[in-house]
């Protein structure tokens, strides 16, 4: 649902970025159950599809040959390779929703963060952390979806991903999801109260005055 308070609201971007294994995916879930009003951006993806996965649905998994063709044309708002496949933004569907004033939430990693942080300047950035890297690796381990080799891989790619979290606005660290999610929640709707998501805001409340 739209805010229809004010109709010239904008839609907000808000950025969620993580190392793997982090729990992103289940708060990105639970904000996306609590507000209608935030559209997902589904990200297209060289990587195998893992069990209960859908094209089209958690992402639109492409060839590499598919990929670089859409790389080339221009058609990713980032893009980036990530534990040897690469993920990229498609930019049309996001134009779209925040035309419509949707919120987005984009789920990617911290080398497309940067890249939006250029682009999308007014977006608010998350970084998401674990409580510490042994918990980490017993979160990786514990979900059973991936290889050992691929767990390795995402366990070394972490510290590259954690040395990241300067650039971020926010920081949370996911030792409680339920505490993760209110923290979370909190910055999503502070974000709607921002002058730059609520242009002409001011100018129509001061064009009541005598
Ligand atoms: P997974 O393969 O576990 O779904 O995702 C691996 C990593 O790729 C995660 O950190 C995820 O946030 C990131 N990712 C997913 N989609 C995109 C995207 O469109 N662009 C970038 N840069 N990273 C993405």
């Amino acid at each position: 649902m739209i805010d229809t308070r004010f109709p010239s609201r904008k839609g907000q971007v808000l950025v969620l970025c993580a190392p793997s294994g982090t729990g992103k995916s289940t708060l990105v879930k639970s904000l996306r159950g609590e507000f209608a009003e935030v559209g997902f951006s589904i990200s297209c993806t060289t990587r195998e599809p893992r069990q209960g996965e859908a094209h089209g649905r958690e992402y639109y998994f492409l060839s590499v040959e598919e990929f670089k063709t859409k790389r080339d044309a221009g058609e990713f708002a980032e893009w980036a390779e990530v534990h040897g496949n690469f993920y990229g933004t498609p930019k049309k569907p996001v134009e779209k929703m925040l035309f419509k004033g949707m919120d987005i939430l984009f789920d990617i990693d911290f080398q497309g963060a940067m890249q939006l942080m250029e682009t999308m300047s007014d977006g608010i950035f998350v970084f998401l952390m674990p409580p510490s890297y042994s918990e980490l690796k017993a979160r990786l381990e514990g979900r059973n979806t991936d290889s050992a080799e691929v767990i390795g891989r995402r366990l070394r790619n972490a510290m590259s991903e954690m040395a990241s979290a300067p650039q971020f606005e926010y920081w949370i660290v996911n030792d409680d999801l339920d505490k993760a999610y209110s923290e979370l929640r909190s910055i999503y709707l502070a974000g709607k109260n921002r002058p730059c998501t609520n242009p002409g805001l001011l100018e129509s409340i001061l064009s009541t005055w005598e």
